[in-house]
């Protein structure tokens, strides 16, 4: 791994007392101390800070890149709550890692907030936090770490496994995900959380959709809906197909924990996606040369460097798919 020699010295700047500090803070790689998101020395070449844990673009060997015009934005996810303070690129991170912690970092790029829900669904086969603690949580986050984008509500997902946790239907599922948007709604409606869809066959997920209608939740007029229970399908047809059915009642649609493949499929159909795809292939490969620890399940390196594949993917340019021309059989 290379070391960064050109270090500036910072100490951490005290934060600004509450309310003063826009929401969204527009720090470039210059004055982004300022704000006090981040107290580590700084790279006189590129800006960023250069502790270990962080990502100095030099110590990375390139600049992040962008998410394609277009879309889809990709949220990398992150396990560690600090990471908001110091990947800066768009991070998705889950409560279970903000949770019980009492000093939460400053956020230095957008993130948004998983709920966890496959976690605590295979763990305890039930929500054990409430509407209300969650609503109470996503304000702290809101609040104390800033420019979050959006969370993810307390959804119900149709893996089979999740199912036989739970010991309830997928219609159950159904039910209760829709029904915790309309309670998370009601406690409180300026947290921006999103619906998500969710099913086990493509009939569910259109299943789902109805539910909504009928509980007067217009997903239409709604800047995102997520897509739930397409992360563990074996093959990114699955998740193609049912992206694209819904993709073609024209809702704006995040993907929930997409791996390259699948993302690869559906970038068409989708507005955003997450993923912690990375940390995965991450754990069953050796980790980057020079590299001391047993994995790179939780690195910056291999989490950016992944990032990067995605992006080359997502920029290459698409071609609509004609479902009219069909190679004759
Ligand atoms: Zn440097
Ligand atoms: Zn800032
Ligand atoms: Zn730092
Ligand atoms: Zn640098
Ligand atoms: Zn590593």
């Amino acid at each position: 791994m290379t070391t960064c020699t050109s270090l500036q010295r910072l100490s951490r700047q005290p934060l600004p007392p509450n309310g003063e500090y826009p929401e969204t803070c527009a720090c470039g790689p210059a004055v982004r101390f300022r704000c006090g998101h981040c107290w580590h020395d700084q790279c006189l070449d590129c800006g960023f800070c250069a502790v270990d844990g962080c990502v100095c673009h030099c110590m990375l060997g390139f600049t992040p890149g962008e998410d394609p015009p277009h879309g889809p934005t990709i949220w990398l996810g992150a396990h560690h709550a600090r990471a908001l303070a110091r990947w800066c690129v768009p991070l998705c991170v889950s409560r279970r890692n903000l949770a019980n912690l009492r000093d939460l970092p400053r956020a230095a790029a957008p993130w948004v907030c998983d709920s966890g829900a496959f976690t605590e669904l295979s763990l305890h086969g039930r929500w054990t936090i409430t509407p209300y603690a969650y609503a109470r949580e996503l304000r702290r986050y809101r609040d104390e770490i800033g420019w979050l984008s959006w969370a993810g509500p307390q959804d119900w997902m149709c893996e089979p496994q999740i199912i036989a946790k739970t010991g309830l239907s997928v219609a159950e599922h159904l039910a209760r995900t829709v029904g915790n948007y309309l309670d998370l709604m009601a406690i409180d409606d300026t947290l921006k959380i999103i619906p998500s869809v969710q099913g086990d066959t493509v009939a569910d997920y259109v299943r789902c959709l109805s539910l909504y209608d009928r509980a007067g939740v217009d997903l239409s007029a709604l800047p995102l809906v997520g897509v739930g229970s397409i992360c563990r399908r074996t093959s990114p047809r699955e998740a193609a197909a049912i992206l694209g059915t819904l993709a073609e009642t024209g809702l704006p649609l995040h993907g929930f924990g997409l791996a390259l493949d699948a993302l690869d499929k559906c970038a068409e159909f989708l507005v955003s996606a997450d993923s912690l795809a990375w940390s995965r292939e991450a754990r069953w490969n050796p980790p980057l040369p020079g590299h001391t620890h047993a994995s790179c399940s939780n690195c910056v390196y291999w989490a950016m460097q992944w990032r990067e594949r995605v992006l080359k993917v997502l920029h290459k340019p698409r071609q609509m798919v004609l479902r009219t021309t069909r190679t004759p059989s």
